[in-house]
């Protein structure tokens, strides 16, 4: 019999699962107490649970579904990344930041992505497959219970388009808000989209309101074609109203992320471009310098401050996200399964 995946299970879920075993329905609730709240990696760890339970328990099911393969730390120790094997033997990975009080987690949503952003080394992997709610979830878990610490924050900025596995992220969300779990506040979980526009639609009519983030990286069709293939499909009018719509609804500001590349979108025309667009809107621009070493260039510090320039005092947040993990290729855009490619990587095992 194949055992039952209990990382990703919902607590009604866990209720049917015990009540199939003949147990009562409270069961369920300290299930999911030693899953999610106490972060507890076998079933031998549930004091509460009988002998006899915990080993019909470890019979039929299994806790987690990733194991940690390897662990790179940044060369200030602030950034960790993880690169996660999953039982059918891909790879994705999620990165730990801590910068002051916040404790960010970056999850990966798929293995792979379609969309094919000419700037980005997961679009040039390809789709390979979805991630289920408990692989996402247990990225979180599994960097919990390994560095003995808790996340404060939550971003859906890893691997893949979060919104073209729509289902499995918003039950991932759900599970890691749960009051009685993980208790991550909806307001300190945000997914990371390339511009779905039915999906953002959707995400706006959730009864649960997490926020949004949504990656222009350029201020005009012509040029937001020409790097990411989706604004084919919607054009940034479309994904401006979306956005919109989200923000109403929501009553949540929209970040809207902006990768600056040199010589491509960082012109002072693009800057008013940009400033047309989101002037009158309630959001936050983050600017993120590219990363990477392809065919495009980071900008230099002076080509950041003069593209940066005309929005200060502006009524508008902007915020630049200094890579501190680019050491480790942890910065976005390069989690990169490099153990496809390069088996003697040395990775730092810590
Ligand atoms: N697919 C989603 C979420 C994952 S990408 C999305 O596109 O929003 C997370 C962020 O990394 C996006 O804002 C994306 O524009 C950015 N990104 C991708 N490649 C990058 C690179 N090489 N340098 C800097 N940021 C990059
Ligand atoms: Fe996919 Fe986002 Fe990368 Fe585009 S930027 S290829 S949507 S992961």
């Amino acid at each position: 019999m194949k055992k039952m995946n209990i990382t990703g299970m919902t607590l009604p879920e866990m209720e049917a699962f015990m009540s199939a075993h003949h147990q009562p329905r409270y069961r369920a609730d300290q299930l999911f107490n030693w899953i999610y709240k106490r972060g507890a990696r076998s079933f031998h760890e549930m004091s509460n649970f009988s002998k006899a339970l915990r080993s019909q328990l470890d019979e039929i099911g299994v806790i987690g579904h990733l194991t940690i393969e390897t662990v790179r730390t940044s060369y200030d120790g602030s950034t960790r990344k993880f690169l996660f094997r999953l039982s059918d033997e891909q790879f994705v990975e999620g990165v730990y930041m801590e910068d002051s009080n916040r404790r960010t987690v970056c999850l990966s949503s798929q293995v792979g992505c379609a969309l094919q952003c000419d700037f980005c080394a997961t679009g040039r992997m390809g789709f390979i497959r979805n991630l289920s709610a408990g692989e996402i979830v247990d990225q979180l878990l599994s960097i919990h219970h390994f560095l003995n610490i808790e996340a404060t924050n939550i971003v859906f900025m890893g691997m893949g388009e979060p919104f073209s596995n729509y289902a499995q992220v918003i039950k991932a969300c759900h599970l890691l808000s749960h009051d009685k779990g993980i208790a991550i506040g909806k307001r300190k979980i945000t997914v990371s989209t390339s511009g779905i526009v039915p999906a953002i639609r959707r995400f706006a009519d959730e009864q649960e309101k997490f926020k949004l983030a949504i990656s222009l990286n350029a201020p005009n069709d012509h040029l937001r074609s020409s790097l990411m293939p989706i604004n084919d499909r919607y054009s940034i009018g479309e994904l401006m109203n979306a956005a919109r719509y989200y923000a109403k609804r929501s009553r949540h500001r929209v970040t809207f992320e902006y990768v600056l590349m040199a010589g491509v979108n960082n012109a002072p025309e693009h800057a008013r471009q940009l400033q047309a667009l989101i002037k009158d809107f309630p959001c936050k621009l983050n600017i993120i310098p590219y990363n990477g070493h392809d065919k495009y260039h980071a900008p230099t510090d002076d080509q950041l401050e003069s593209f940066i320039k005309p929005f200060l005092g502006e009524n508008i947040v902007v915020s630049i996200r200094r890579s501190k993990g680019a050491d480790i290729d942890a910065a976005c855009g390069q989690l990169y399964h490099r153990v496809v490619n390069n088996t003697g990587d040395t990775n730092t095992y810590t």
